[in-house]
């Protein structure tokens, strides 16, 4: 139903000014089909919305905004095939998955956000990724509101990366996730910080082990958006070529460089930026994570432009140290790329 309440600022993590030209909240697939007719005759485009952690949202959002809330989880087999509504929170869900002994999850621990947006972004963290848990995605179009399902391979998932930021991008609201969890599945602890939190013995190590590692993890490293508002890492680790990556180790000692791939290298952007001198540094109330240089904190900018002119000043001097392009992870509407 149309909201009259359009203000966003309470509704995405980095906590900007925000104001959309219309807002309905989704509790239901009827809900979805009124808004997305009544987005048709406005004209307007249309914006899905879950918890807004990975948004940056301009002043002014010349959108009709669709806040997801839609519920539900059901078993479809007894052999770990799990159908999730996309308005579920993604933590609570790992951890119940994790409490009744389903395998997958546990390295995805306490990243904020919905089920609906996690194939948007293709979640990863600590060697894992959403996409080998994914069967399918149930989804609506917004031309016509017809539903679509795509398979795993359909979504096309790369490096915090799937279909739904190319060809489909703007093109469909997620309204279902099919997770395929399992009870063998070999635990991933290569991560040297999480091994280093974990018993020794392999054997010894349960996925509950590793989902408590890894908030304990998260908890000490990173900011929490509700004291400190975020986006988490704005900027993707960059995947450069092997020549690249030799070139700049020779010259850097001490840049973490790891695989992405046959000739291809991943470089960690926190790192860089940390060495262009930006860690701490704070311009017009947003500043740079004093303990984390990929994380930009809102401290009372408040404003995207302030957000987005700090990440161009910080993607500038990365590049004229290192040669290397930074590119913005979250989605940035109204302003920006
Ligand atoms: P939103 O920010 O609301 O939306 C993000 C994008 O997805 C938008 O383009 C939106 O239009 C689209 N979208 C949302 N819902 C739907 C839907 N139902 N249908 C179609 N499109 C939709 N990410 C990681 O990958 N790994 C991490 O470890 C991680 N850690 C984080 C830590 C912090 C402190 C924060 C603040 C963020 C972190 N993130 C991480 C980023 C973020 O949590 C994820 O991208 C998350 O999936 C976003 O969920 P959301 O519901 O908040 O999406
Ligand atoms: P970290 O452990 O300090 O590591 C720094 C970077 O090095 C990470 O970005 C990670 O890449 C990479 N890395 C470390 N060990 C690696 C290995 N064995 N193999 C391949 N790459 C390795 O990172 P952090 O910032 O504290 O974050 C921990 C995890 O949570 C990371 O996976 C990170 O992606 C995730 N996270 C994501 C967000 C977000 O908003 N996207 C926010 C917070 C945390 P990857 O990032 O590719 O894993």
């Amino acid at each position: 139903m149309l909201h009259a309440e359009r203000q966003l600022q309470r509704r995405n993590t980095l906590r900007l000014r925000s104001r959309a030209a219309a807002l309905s909240v989704i509790d239901s697939p009827a809900d979805l089909e009124r808004a997305l007719v009544e987005a048709r005759q406005s004209g307007l485009p249309v914006l899905p919305l879950g918890e807004g952690s990975n948004v940056v949202l301009a002043e002014e959002l010349a959108a009709h905004v669709l806040l997801l809330r839609l519920r539900g989880c059901r078993w479809l087999d007894r052999r770990g095939l799990l159908r999730v509504a996309a308005g579920e929170s993604w933590h609570p869900l790992v951890a119940w998955t994790v409490a009744c002994g389903w395998r997958g999850l546990e390295n995805l621990a306490l990243i904020p956000g919905t089920v609906g947006a996690a194939p948007v972004q293709n979640i990863g963290a600590y060697g894992r990724e959403l996409a080998p848990f994914v069967h399918a995605v149930h989804a609506v179009r917004i031309a016509d509101g017809e539903p679509v399902t795509l398979s795993r391979a359909a979504c096309r998932f790369g490096y915090r990366d799937s279909i739904f930021k190319h060809a489909l991008r703007d093109r469909v609201v997620i309204t279902a996730v099919d997770l395929q969890l399992s009870r063998d599945l070999p635990l991933e602890v290569s991560y040297p910080g999480l091994r280093d939190r974990l018993p020794a013995a392999i054997e010894a190590i349960t996925p509950q082990a590793v989902f408590d590692a890894v908030v304990a993890l998260r908890r000490g490293k990173l900011p929490d958006p509700l004291r400190e508002p975020n986006a988490g890492s704005f900027f993707k680790n960059p995947v450069v070529s092997l020549e690249q990556a030799e070139a700049l180790q020779a010259a850097c000692p001490g840049l973490p460089v790891f695989e992405a791939g046959e000739g291809r290298r991943k470089l960690a952007a926190g790192w860089l930026i940390e060495q262009a001198g930006w860690k701490g540094i704070e311009r017009e109330g947003i500043a740079v994570h004093p303990r984390h240089a990929l994380v930009l904190v809102n401290r009372g900018g408040d404003s995207a432009a302030r957000v987005l002119a700090l990440a161009a000043a910080i993607a500038e001097s990365v590049r004229a140290r290192f040669g290397v392009e930074l590119e913005i992870e979250p989605r940035c509407y109204g302003s920006g790329p």
